[in-house]
């Protein structure tokens, strides 16, 4: 396991720093063009979670900025990057059999770049594998010295060998990165980094560093910024938005945070994920009722039922602390949507353990539960514990809880059948182009016909058909 990290700032002029080198690459990269009348172009592989999702977007806003412009075409990409995680099950795997992919690509176009970043990068053994294996590799970074992208990319188009920069610090948090976001009416917000919970299977405290906040000046100013630009929805992101603002010299809780956001012209609906049960306060649920913004929806991981497993897990809250926590915030948030994350077969989990997570899969009715297997996790705690279950049992297990969330789910649904709903409309169907597809304030995909360009727009629309992940609707003449 990786030490402890000491925590230092960041020297505020980085980021002009930066700005410089990408002035300067866009500068060679227009020189370029005029020469061939094509721009460069580079490709982005993401893997895991929204936060990889919301680190790529940097990636691209500065790529931008050097000129760059994106392509779905790997094979004729300038730079490509693989922006790895480290959460998944084979996440190694993957990652290797896409970097092995690269090598002809590489052989034949010795000048294009290939760079690999992301949370698995924080880990040695992944870095000493790309070293030894993939010397086609040409940057290698981790997730705290994303800023210095530029600078990265500068030097090892200029370097014979794989250029290797992980930063062993992680109390950065640089403002002003560029961004280029995949959608206009709604916007991922980090507003925190890290985790401080060290739950005994996660990986991410140890590859994403200790917890620390954005300013809240900075993050109402971003969302300031979007709402100007259209944005209706912001959802704040952290691994553990709950205890935002912890380690900010004046103290603005999430709860603060966001009655700051509601307050923003032009904002419609704020999400945040994800929550910590033992840190979801009194103070928030009320704050969450009171926003006429924040939607009614909740991710709150319990993972299992059983008293013992959450100690192993090192979760720090019971089940009756969870269940109390779920019946406060259902008492004033009655229609609220909850979803959670459970794991099958952790370490020692018996039959009656799993029981007592079913237990809560009833009691609770969730929305939508993200339920995994577990499996071992280099470097964490969890993965060294005796007493690791049977595989045959963990999957017969996961299938009586797949069923017994699915009947859930469809009771739930089946709720929406002949009401009217407010969607904010995401773009025109992937899967029937004939349709429009949008969320509701509670998440529930719906997908719907409509007249005109309604991208990014609120409408209602009645429920007329219900299925297992979507619902169908038709526009409500209440619009
Ligand atoms: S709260 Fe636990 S599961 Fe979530 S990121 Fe932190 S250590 Fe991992």
């Amino acid at each position: 396991m990786m030490s402890e990290r000491k925590v230092t700032a960041v020297d505020p002029t980085e980021m002009e720093r930066q700005r410089v080198i990408m002035q300067r690459i866009k500068e060679n990269n227009d020189i370029d063009y005029q020469r061939s009348g094509n721009n460069k172009s580079f490709h982005i592989i993401t893997f895991g979670c929204q936060q990889n999702n919301a680190d790529s977007e940097r990636l691209k806003g500065m790529l931008m900025h050097m000129g760059y412009e994106e392509t779905d075409n790997r094979n004729t990409a300038d730079v490509i990057i693989i922006n790895t995680c480290c959460v998944r099950e084979n996440a190694e795997l993957k990652l290797f059999g896409n970097i092995g992919a690269l090598k002809n690509l590489k052989k034949d176009r010795p000048d294009m770049v290939i760079a690999v970043c992301g949370c698995m990068m924080e880990q040695e053994h992944a870095v000493e594998a790309i070293k030894k294996k993939y010397r086609h590799v040409d940057l290698v970074f981790g997730t705290h010295n994303l800023y210095k992208f530029p600078e990265l990319l500068e030097r090892s188009m200029n370097e014979k060998y794989t250029l290797i920069d992980i930063m062993n610090t992680d109390g950065i948090i640089v403002e002003d990165i560029p961004i280029k976001r995949d959608e206009k009416h709604k916007a991922w917000i980090t507003i925190m980094y890290g985790c401080n919970n060290f739950c005994s299977y996660c990986i991410v405290p140890y590859v994403r560093g200790r917890e620390r906040s954005r300013k809240p000046e900075d993050v109402v100013k971003e969302i300031e910024a979007l709402a100007a630009d259209g944005c209706k929805e912001v959802t704040l992101l952290g691994q553990n938005v709950n205890s935002y603002g912890k380690d900010l010299d004046n103290p603005v809780d999430f709860a603060d945070l966001i009655r700051l956001v509601n307050n923003i012209d032009g904002i419609e609906r704020i999400r945040f994920m994800t929550s910590h049960p033992k840190d979801i306060s009194d103070k928030l649920i009320t704050a969450m009722k009171d926003c006429r913004k924040v939607c009614e929806q909740l991710h709150l991981p319990f993972q299992a039922g059983s008293n013992k497993i959450l100690k192993a897990m090192n979760r720090k809250y019971t089940k009756e602390e969870y269940l109390e926590k779920i019946q406060k915030v259902k008492a004033v948030m009655p229609d609220i949507s909850l979803s959670t994350d459970v794991i099958v077969g952790f370490p020692g989990e018996t039959d009656e353990d799993f029981e007592e997570t079913l237990e809560i899969i009833r009691e609770v009715e969730f929305d939508q539960a993200f339920m995994f297997i577990y499996s071992k996790r280099k470097g964490t705690p969890a993965s060294e514990m005796d007493l690791q279950v049977n595989e045959d049992q963990k999957h017969k297990n996961f299938d009586k809880l797949v069923k017994l969330q699915n009947e859930v789910s469809k009771k739930l649904n089946d709720l929406y059948l002949g009401k009217i709903v407010e969607i904010l409309v995401d773009g025109v169907s992937k899967k029937d182009s004939s349709k429009y597809t949008g969320r509701t304030r509670t998440g529930k995909v719906v997908n719907f016909s409509g007249e005109g360009d309604l991208t990014g727009k609120l409408v209602n629309v009645k429920i007329t058909e219900i299925h297992s992940w979507f619902l169908n609707g038709e526009m409500s003449t209440n619009n």
